[in-house]
């Protein structure tokens, strides 16, 4: 009981979908530029560059509130997929029908890249890339700064010989259709994907999910993801402290929940990489001005960088 009640308590107080304040529209949210210094230089940051990845961030920002079923997420789809095309990464939609959430029965769509290796075995990165269905609610931090590292990340791997089979994955449906983290209305196109993989025979295979959610704000501070799988969380972090990120990636624990949870319960061995301590959440407030072209730059180095270890995990 006392566990439970202390669960309950670090859920209220760090979860990742549990609201902290009904916030009223405020009006139109006009995107912003960034008052930060522009991102580093690629060559300082493992090839992944910061500007690249920023200016997808604008881009899904300019597109407007695009939740699930929403007409502007089709916007947000046509935008990821030229992207992807764009870099020479084959893309495969994954589509399917939810019935009966709070906004009705809605159609929603993963995007997913696989790169093919000799090594079948897969590390699966992914991210959503709807944003919260809110007037006004842009998520240039909630759903963009993941997606635009993202794609960033993608252009580099769709080049790359990779030393396993790579999989991206742009989810749909992450938020929930209710203003709060309510049971099953939520992480709908995680949970498509890791059904799929299941029904396929796949998880075995999949030896590794990184998700990136929340990855924009300046000075940001990604602590330990308590149900991740701790393995992997000591390799990212490690990765990080040896780029000379440890105040980023800090060792501070965080009970969060996400699309990662959707992979976990299949046991695949996952990880969330998150700053949620941020005053905008889920607010009008989330809006292009908070994203820091560093930070994008910080969470791609490091993903580009953990690759050789991850690969040897998945040998
Ligand atoms: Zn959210």
């Amino acid at each position: 009981m006392l566990l439970f009640a202390a669960s309950i308590f670090l859920c209220l107080a760090a979860c990742g979908h549990s609201s902290t304040a009904e916030n009223s529209p405020q009006g139109a949210v006009a995107p912003q530029a960034a008052t930060f210094p522009p991102a580093p230089a690629a060559a300082t940051t493992g090839g992944f560059d910061g500007a690249k990845a920023y200016k997808h961030v604008e881009q899904l920002v300019a597109i407007g509130p695009h939740p699930a079923g929403s007409e502007g997420i089709h916007r947000a789809q046509q935008y990821i997929i030229a992207q992807l095309k764009s870099f020479g990464c084959s893309v495969e939609e994954q589509d399917f029908h939810v019935p009966g959430t709070p906004a009705g029965d809605v159609a929603m769509k993963n995007i997913l890249v696989k790169l093919p290796s000799d090594n079948p075995n897969i590390l699966l990165f992914g991210s959503h890339y709807d944003t919260k269905l809110m007037e006004n609610f842009v998520g240039a931090d909630d759903g963009g700064s993941s997606t635009g590292v993202l794609l960033e990340f993608a252009r580099l791997l769709c080049a790359r010989k990779n030393a396993a089979t790579i999989w991206l994955a742009f989810f749909d449906g992450e938020e929930d259709f209710n203003f709060t983290w309510t049971g099953q209305d939520n992480t709908f196109g995680s949970r498509e994907l890791a059904a799929s993989i299941a029904l396929a025979g796949n998880v075995p295979r999949v030896k590794a999910m990184i998700l990136v959610d929340m990855v924009g704000p300046a000075n940001p501070v990604y602590k330990r993801e308590y149900n991740s799988t701790r393995w992997l969380v000591d390799l990212i972090w490690s990765t990080a402290a040896e780029l000379g990120y440890s105040k980023v990636f800090v060792k501070d624990q965080a009970n969060i929940e996400d699309d990662h949870e959707s992979f976990l319960s299949r046991n695949i061995p996952s990880v969330d990489i998150i700053d949620l301590d941020v005053p905008y959440w889920h607010t009008t407030q989330d809006t292009l001005d908070k994203i820091d072209p560093r930070t994008l730059a910080i969470t791609g180095h490091v993903l580009i960088e953990a690759l050789p270890e991850l690969e040897k995990k998945a040998k």
